[in-house]
């Protein structure tokens, strides 16, 4: 007795392009208050994803109550995983935790 070999078993073809998983992101973020931040850069150190940037603050820092005259940071709320470190090790406390605001599902 001979045995056929048939041929290999084939995957479904789907008509459907393949999903991209949306990442989920953290439920809170982190927000520097620029007037409280020193650009001492310290919070930068210490974030995970580099999601926090230095920028020039204003022009005349001091007349928009900023202490800082070299420059702030900034967060990219979109990369920020919310793991709160830059919160605790700023020396400054001028950094908070925030309920992200989801883009989806708010009204216009
Ligand atoms: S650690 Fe605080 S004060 Fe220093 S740069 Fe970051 S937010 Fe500003
Ligand atoms: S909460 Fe974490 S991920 Fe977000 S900016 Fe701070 S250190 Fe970076």
């Amino acid at each position: 007795m001979s045995i056929t070999q048939g041929a290999a078993p084939q995957k479904p073809v789907s008509a459907a392009p393949p999903t991209v998983k949306k990442k989920k992101k953290s439920p809170v973020v982190a927000v520097v208050h620029p007037e409280g931040c020193t650009g001492c850069e310290v919070c930068i150190e210490f974030c995970p994803v580099d999601c926090l940037y230095k920028v020039p603050g204003p022009e005349n820092p001091e007349e928009h109550g900023y202490i800082s005259v070299n420059g702030i940071v900034i967060v990219d709320e979109d990369v920020c995983i919310g793991c709160k470190l830059c919160a605790k090790y700023c020396p400054w406390e001028t950094i908070d935790m925030v309920k992200r605001v989801e883009e989806e599902g708010v009204a216009a």
